[in-house]
């Protein structure tokens, strides 16, 4: 698989449903969520694309807060083991679980957006 076989899964599952994709590494189970095609672990390119639950918990956050308006954004690790930025709805804390979400922009940008569950 090449990175643009790669992304043309990411789009399609992000478009489907919303879903969060990650690539799993079939030589040492490795999971990611950067579109790469090869295993950054161990060098491997037997790889596929998955599609996550969306579940997970916040591993770390903070607040952005810039004329009058208020981000949260931080880190999730999702139950596959792998690790995402994401933006928060409302305010959490540290092992709260979340569900993650994709949500297209147009067609080259996205948001991936955690809410608390
Ligand atoms: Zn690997």
């Amino acid at each position: 698989m090449n990175l643009d076989e790669i992304y043309a899964k990411y789009d399609k599952i992000i478009r489907e449903d919303s879903s969060l994709p990650y690539i799993k590494c079939n030589n040492c189970n490795s999971t990611f969520f950067y579109p790469r095609h090869f295993c950054p672990k161990c060098g491997s390119n037997n790889i596929e694309v998955m599609r996550s639950s969306g579940i997970g918990k916040v591993f770390s956050w903070t607040k952005i807060y810039r004329k009058g308006d208020k981000w949260i954004y931080g880190i999730v690790e999702l139950e596959e083991g792998f690790k995402v930025y994401c933006n928060f709805t409302e305010d959490i804390k540290i092992g709260d679980k979340v569900k993650v979400k994709v949500v297209p922009k147009d067609d080259r940008y996205y948001s991936i957006i955690a809410s608390k569950i």
